[in-house]
């Protein structure tokens, strides 16, 4: 009997995506570059060696497929995409489907897709999140491709996708590379919430003296709160793991330096490209890289000694304050990111369905919480142009905007940083200044430039009379 759908790729993501999927009871023909890889995956199937059928070419793949073919790619990112796909191509059929799976930049989704011809098969670009745990038992699927080829693949999909209320966590999202696309933003997101986190955790260390299993205990009280969610639960977990060696917390024998495959970058890059801010996403990727400049932070902190303990009045409050203040900056990012989402959705005419996003994430990905039903609602119900005008975020932001304030100011004071909740705070009180200051800006600009400005009580452009001023202090 022929399999249901190939996959190529039987790394960790590719292994635990093909076990899910033959769990769900279909049956998948298996192919990896490295043919011991199969067989070693086949070996360790157990049970679920029935439904697996072990390639050791993209042509015994093929024809151990039932057509029309749908074949998954879940390899590494960039150039050996385009190899396979162009290996798999003779042997397939324009009813085919070929579904990138794996982190491509949906710059190349599109231009993969614009080069198929006729005679090939439609190619789909697939954002899925959750890593390891979630391929195997349930990731976050986001797709991007035509109605018609997503209806074909829809029941697997459907299948072995993360379930929140029974609902799978899996959507198409719009054409080409509109899956991909939010792949991305979802990770700049993740990586803003990971940063925030992180800011909090050093006033805990640095600030207030706490040791690890303190701290890990403080964070494992605010997952029973408006802040419940998997990267609070693991921060808990990690911040309370021993280091069997040496009996410290692992938390402080790791470097301090954080890695990045660059997904968070493209999410900046694509926001600066689209002119949408997101300031706290772009400090969260700023961050990695400062992180790496471990050498040069030991010279500048002996160049800059300081101390950084504070020791607020009441520090039970404070502690509060800093849950509610990291509500506040988590707002504030997810506002930034859905921003940027809605301003590609307008750049590319791709119609992002905001609400489907956000209840596809909220189980399976990285970043699912029950915040994420409140953004769905918020979308579901207004379509607001920025989730910080959405009246169930107006509300939370009005409470919790004024802990931040205490956060973020109490933190600058002992000269702790805080990238990324200072962000936040700045994009927020920015958002909400009707009368701003690029007035200022305009002028200096048709100064040096001559760029004209607009003027709030005539219509028209204008210059001003800047050669017949003469300043004297
Ligand atoms: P692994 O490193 O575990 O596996 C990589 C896979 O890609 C292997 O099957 C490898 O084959 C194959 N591969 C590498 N180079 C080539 C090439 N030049 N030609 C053909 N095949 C190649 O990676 P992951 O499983 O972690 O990641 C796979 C994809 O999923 C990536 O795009 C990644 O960004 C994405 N992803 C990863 C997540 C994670 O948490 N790890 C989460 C979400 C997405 P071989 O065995 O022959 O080397």
């Amino acid at each position: 009997e022929k399999a249901d759908i190939g996959l190529v790729g039987l790394g960790v993501m590719g292994s635990n995506l093909a076990l899910n999927i033959a769990e769900k009871g279909y049956r998948v023909a298996v192919y990896n570059r490295t043919p011991d890889r199969t067989h070693e995956f086949y070996e360790d199937a157990g049970e679920l060696k029935d439904r697996l059928i072990p390639c050791d070419t993209l042509e015994e793949l093929a024809n151990n497929i039932r057509a029309p073919r749908p074949i998954i790619l879940m390899i590494k990112a960039g150039e050996p995409v385009d190899n396979e796909t162009k290996a798999l191509l003779p042997f397939l059929t324009h009813e085919d489907i070929v579904i990138d799976a794996g982190n491509a930049n949906f710059h190349d989704t599109v231009r993969r897709l614009a080069t198929m011809g006729p005679n090939d098969p439609t190619f789909m670009g697939m954002g899925v999140s959750g890593g390891e745990e979630g391929a195997r038992h349930g990731p976050s699927i986001m797709v991007g491709g035509t109605q018609e080829a997503y209806d074909r693949i829809a029941p697997i999909l459907n299948a072995i996708a993360a379930k929140y209320d029974g609902q799978p966590c899996v959507a198409l999202l719009g054409p080409d590379g509109a899956g991909h696309f939010v792949k991305t933003i979802h990770n700049g997101i993740e990586y803003a919430d990971m940063q925030m986190i992180a800011e909090i955790y050093g006033i805990l260390r640095d600030g207030l003296g706490l040791s690890a299993p303190a701290i890990a205990g403080v964070f494992a009280k605010w997952n029973d709160g408006p802040l419940n969610s998997y990267l609070i639960e693991i921060t808990a977990k990690v911040l309370n793991a021993v280091d069997p060696d040496t009996g410290k917390a692992v938390v402080d024998i790791i470097l301090d330096s954080a890695g990045q495959k660059g997904t968070g970058r493209w999410a900046a890059i694509e926001a600066q490209m689209l002119g949408v801010p997101d300031t706290a996403i772009e400090a969260a990727v700023a961050a990695r890289s400062l992180s790496a400049l471990k050498k040069q932070r030991e010279t500048a902190a002996k160049a800059y000694p300081g101390e950084a303990a504070l020791s607020p009045q009441d520090r039970a409050r404070f502690i509060d304050d800093l849950e509610q203040g990291l509500y506040a900056g988590k707002i504030a990012a997810y506002a930034q990111g859905f921003a940027v989402m809605a301003g590609a959705s307008r750049e590319h005419d791709w119609n992002l369905p905001l609400a489907t996003i956000a209840r596809i994430w909220r189980a399976g990905c990285i970043i699912r919480s029950q915040f994420l039903d409140v953004i769905a609602d918020a979308f579901e119900q207004g379509n607001p142009d920025n989730l910080l005008l959405a009246p169930a975020f107006v509300e939370r932001m009005t409470k919790a905007s004024k802990p931040l304030r205490n956060v973020v100011s109490t933190a600058a004071l002992a000269g702790l940083p805080t990238p990324a909740l200072g962000a936040a705070l700045s994009y927020f009180d920015s958002y909400r200044q009707a009368r701003g200051t690029a007035n200022l800006i305009q002028a200096q600009r048709d100064f040096f430039g001559a760029h004209g400005f607009q003027r709030l009580d005539r219509e028209g452009d204008f210059h001003g009379p800047w050669s017949d001023v003469d300043f004297q202090a």
